[in-house]
């Protein structure tokens, strides 16, 4: 559920579709093709959005993955980085 205004640009719904097409439509973690399947960037659009629209730092996930990964990841404080200053 993410508000990032980058994933409403229309250049990134017309990569994604490439990248999937790229992919086989089928999830580059796990091989499925049978569900929902994901757009994920390698390099996290936070820590490099330069490469945010670059194919090569994008891969076809499947749904199961793409949770999996979120789930690795949350202990990171992401939001809160400099907000602590005292
Ligand atoms: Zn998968």
């Amino acid at each position: 559920m993410t508000t990032d205004p980058f994933y409403n640009l229309h250049a990134w719904k017309t990569l994604r579709e490439a990248v999937k097409r790229r992919d086989g439509y089928r999830c580059t973690v796990c091989g499925t093709a049978a569900i929902p399947l994901d757009v994920d960037h390698i390099q996290p659009f936070a820590r490099r959005p330069d490469l945010a629209l670059d194919p090569s730092n994008l891969r076809t996930i499947c749904r199961t993955c793409h949770n999996r990964k979120r789930t690795r990841t949350r202990g990171k404080p992401k939001r809160r980085r400099n907000t602590r200053r005292w």
